[in-house]
């Protein structure tokens, strides 16, 4: 099965720090292969501007080794590739000084779909939007497209929201979160929304808990620097875990519009209940013999930074009254995986007996690997021998599901990148969402300070602290392994 290619209009996209390591790894491998799949009209043009000194072939030049190293397969494609970086561009420019602007606007054209991507760090975010519009680059119709981290608490996000808000309107401003870029999130709106089955049980009446588990293989990495001063609250809870709880817990929007469907997470976050900090466990990795400890990573031994988090969260609201949301997230565990767990509550009554009465439905929707999602279903273990229930998945993986389609799972900056030229803003957040977000996560980062805690300590390759699974314990329940 071929999957439908939508076209997009003509446009000029614009990304500022071009020559990044995020530009070099997702956004022009993810430009290369919409490309291929023909998405990319042929008067359109990318125009990378940076600090580095380039002409469009030394430009070019570079992005071809980039996607050589980071476009997999599709980078063979010897003639495809030549055709794309034809249509790069490259022009030096200096953020925060006058030096190349008067040569960008020379290049912008009237009548396409204007976008500037910011691909750089959110200091130079105002310079920017400043020079495009005192250089009348950017106009009413143009669209901004701002990476993460947006603040590092409430107060600097809204100084970060107002300094865009000079220049540009809201619907021109597009925040990228790519856990909303992958394919399973959206599909999560499809199955609540699109199907019969599940609506209904979707409430406390039929749910026991849900869990939202990020969990990762790879420590700090280079960026300990950055990461230190941040954690995995600031850089994993308050946007990619808070984005899936509000797809998980939101009402159904009156229409898959952007803002529709982003009032109803606002909603849910602004129900968040503020989280008793007898409910969250805080962890730092230890070393091994073979890998760092998180203190060696960001060379800082006296660092209180938290590499792990888990808690439990209520929302105040009718749907949810009584039902926690256990969230997880951390570095250098056991395995790699991202996945939502939605556990249903035991039947008030079975007619079987002893451990066969004790099954139960679980929805899972996992992001990472193997995109897909399935339902946990009991059923009897086939052959002789009386009545044994087991559980099997019933299992949508895409890949089963879809054939060649699902090989052609768009990866998420590709996808978010066209949304943007399309001017469709349902997947990205709105200002409101991230200051929303922010508002819950400052106290508790604040709490965390003022009683002086200290992160628990765990094992490289483990599931995090032993707190970790106490506070699922302590409740009678347990984290589903993860599995990667
Ligand atoms: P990077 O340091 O690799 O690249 C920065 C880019 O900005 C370079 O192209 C540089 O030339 C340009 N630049 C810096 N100062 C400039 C100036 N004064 N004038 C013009 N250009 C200037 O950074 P990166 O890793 O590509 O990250 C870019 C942004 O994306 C950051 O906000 C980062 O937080 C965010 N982000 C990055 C990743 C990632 O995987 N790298 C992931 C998520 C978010």
């Amino acid at each position: 099965m071929v999957s439908r290619v939508i076209p997009v209009d003509n446009f000029d996209l614009v990304i500022f720090g071009g020559t990044g390591d995020l530009a070099r790894r997702k956004i022009l491998p993810g430009l290369f292969r919409r490309f291929l799949a023909g998405q990319m009209p042929a008067e359109s043009r990318v125009i990378a501007a940076a600090r580095s000194d380039f002409d469009d072939a030394g430009y070019r030049a570079e992005i071809e080794a980039a996607i050589q190293e980071f476009g997999g397969p599709e980078s063979k494609d010897k003639k495809g590739l030549e055709a794309f970086l034809g249509q790069l561009h490259y022009v030096a420019v200096d953020a925060t000084g006058d030096g190349g602007w008067d040569q960008l606007k020379s290049l912008m054209r009237d009548g396409v779909v204007k976008a500037f991507y910011f691909s750089v760090g959110p200091s130079l975010f105002g310079a920017l939007a400043e020079r495009l519009h005192k250089h009348k680059i950017a106009d009413r119709s143009s669209r901004l497209v701002v990476e993460k981290p947006f603040g590092r608490d409430l107060e600097t996000a809204k100084e970060l929201n107002a300094t865009l808000a000079e220049h540009f309107a809201e619907d021109q401003i597009y925040r990228i979160d790519h856990y909303l870029g992958k394919e399973t999130v959206q599909n999560l709106m499809a199955v609540r929304f699109a199907n019969v089955l599940f609506e209904p049980l979707w409430n406390s009446h039929y749910i026991d808990h849900i869990q939202i588990t990020v969990a990762e293989t790879v420590g700090v990495g280079g960026r300990g620097g950055y990461y230190d001063k941040s954690g995995a609250m600031r850089d994993m809870v308050q946007n990619h875990l808070m984005q899936l709880l509000c797809l998980i817990a939101m009402e159904a929007p009156n229409q898959f519009e952007a803002d529709a469907v982003r009032d109803e997470k606002l909603k849910v976050i602004r129900a968040l209940q503020p989280v008793d900090y007898h409910h969250i466990v805080r962890g730092q990795y230890d070393a091994t013999e073979s890998s760092p400890s998180y203190r060696e990573d960001v060379e800082n031994p006296r660092t209180h930074t938290e590499s792990f988090v888990a808690m439990k969260c209520h929302i105040a609201n009718w749907r949810w009254a009584g039902v926690p949301f256990y969230l997880r997230t951390g570095k250098r565990l056991k395995a790699r995986g991202s996945e939502i767990n939605v556990v249903f509550k035991d039947l008030g009554h079975s007619i079987f007996e002893g451990d066969e009465a004790r099954h139960r439905n679980v929805l899972t929707i996992r992001l990472q690997p193997n995109e897909g999602i399935d339902l946990q279903v009991t059923i009897k273990e086939p052959g002789p021998g009386g009545m044994r229930l087991i559980d099997v998945p019933l299992d949508m993986t895409f890949a089963q599901a879809l054939g060649d389609e699902a090989e052609d799972v768009t990866d998420a900056y590709e996808r978010l990148i066209m949304d943007v030229i399309r001017g469709n803003q349902t997947l990205f957040m709105r200002g409101d969402e991230v200051e929303a977000a922010w508002s819950w996560t400052d106290p508790i980062i604040e709490g965390w300070t003022a009683r002086g805690d200290v992160p628990k300590h765990y094992d490289t390759g483990s599931a995090g602290p032993e707190d970790s699974l106490m506070l699922m314990h302590r409740d009678g329940r347990r984290w589903r392994e993860i599995k990667g």
